[in-house]
């Protein structure tokens, strides 16, 4: 069955007593025990909740897995999966990552005796080659933040499997709608479902699917150790973004497609990044492994000091954090969500003074455009 009409039907047949189309908010905590050593599959909300696993058991089918795992924050997720590793256990890493896993990774894990290896997980030799006996794990962004580098997740997982390390993949940019990191090899894909899947910046969540269920037992192990797991009421809110999640992400990229080319041609703009545009290093690689080349923009522009500007006098477009939703927004990644990455290494990776980026929503493109040529404009 197509993923449009998977993502349109989640949790449509969960309640079969009543027939409700939607999926009830069971808030509850805990649940009447039928008899002494009998459970109705429902003991206690942190193990298990109606509404928690019907977003569940969706992920999981849209993203091709045995089980999925809703987490209370995408961070919340990543947390939980590191617990598979021991002290002493390494990881290759996608070099221009989320900030703020960077942060977790760099300043609160290596604490407990994990190291990281940081690389362009778009050379898959440079990966080979970080590599080391005590590795346990490569862990990548199929699309990048900020500068939307492509990885090969065929190849890697490949080279995990012959390698016998596990192949996490935060699929995050892309969705289970544009890419299936398990179809191609991967064990476990994660998602920050605060951006696209729930995607009308209104709600946050993380979201883990497992390819195989021996390791779905150990994933699960940890997400009811330490708890950290997703409300009824943010389920449910996930729920419903997922369903309109296929018309939202063609009409993003629909527009993105557009405004990347409009910036192409700008005297003010040095440089975009956009793998929809052939130009781009991984356009052919993306067009071959995904559905589509997703909504996110990042360019430079030629001075560092258009960077405030634009960003106040963007109107229609907001100046704020985050991604993926209904709504366009800008960021400037140097001193927002990368800030945590050390100056001169986020100068080395691209993230300059005067790179911004842009989340592309649903909004009429030419409403987008007339509002970014305004706000360049007031500068010239
Ligand atoms: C936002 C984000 C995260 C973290 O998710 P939260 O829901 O903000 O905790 C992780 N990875 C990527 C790629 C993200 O964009």
């Amino acid at each position: 069955m197509n993923i449009a009409t998977q993502a349109a039907q989640i949790g449509l047949e969960w309640d079969t007593r009543t027939g409700a189309v939607t999926v009830p908010i069971y808030q509850t905590a805990t649940f009447r025990h039928p008899g002494l050593g009998q459970s109705t599959g429902y003991d206690y909300s942190r193990s298990a909740n109606p509404t928690r696993q019907a977003l569940e058991d969706g992920m999981a089918r849209l993203d091709g897995g045995v089980r999925g795992f809703a987490y209370s924050t995408g961070m919340a997720a990543i947390t939980s999966l590191l617990f598979l590793f021991k002290s002493g256990d390494h990881l290759v890493v996608t070099e221009d990552l989320y900030g703020g896993t960077y942060r977790l990774f760099e300043q609160c894990l290596s604490r407990y005796g994990l190291t990281f290896t940081y690389v362009d997980s778009s050379d898959i030799e440079e990966v080979r080659k970080a590599i080391r006996p005590e590795t346990r794990a490569l862990f990548v962004e199929s699309l990048t933040n900020p500068l939307l580098k492509v990885a090969d997740i065929a190849a890697l997982s490949a080279l995990s499997k012959e390698r016998g390390l596990l192949h996490i993949v935060d699929n995050t940019f892309l969705t289970p709608y544009l890419l299936r990191p398990l179809d191609l090899g991967a064990d476990i894909t994660l998602y920050s479902g605060t951006k696209y899947l729930s995607g009308h910046n209104d709600t946050l969540s993380g979201l883990v699917v497992v390819k195989e269920p021996a390791l779905a037992d150990k994933v699960y192990f940890h997400q009811n150790s330490i708890g950290a797991v997703l409300g009824p009421q943010d389920s449910w809110l996930t729920i419903r973004g997922i369903k309109t999640l296929s018309v939202r992400l063609d009409r993003q990229q629909e527009n993105a497609q557009k405004i990347a080319r409009w910036l192409t041609n700008h005297p003010l703009v040095k440089k975009v990044y956009y793998p929809g545009l052939e130009d781009h290093p991984g356009h052919e690689l993306l067009k071959r492994q995904a559905r589509g080349f997703g909504a996110m923009i990042a360019f430079e522009v030629t001075d560092p000091a258009l960077v405030e500007p634009l960003l106040l006098k963007s109107s229609l477009i907001s100046f704020a954090e985050s991604l993926g939703g209904v709504e366009s927004l800008i960021t400037f990644p140097a001193v927002q969500t990368h800030a945590d990455i050390e100056p001169e290494k986020r100068q080395r990776l691209g993230i300059t003074d005067s790179l911004l980026r842009l989340s592309v929503g649903i909004e009429n493109v030419d409403d987008l455009i007339a509002d970014l040529a305004q706000a360049f404009s007031q500068e010239n």
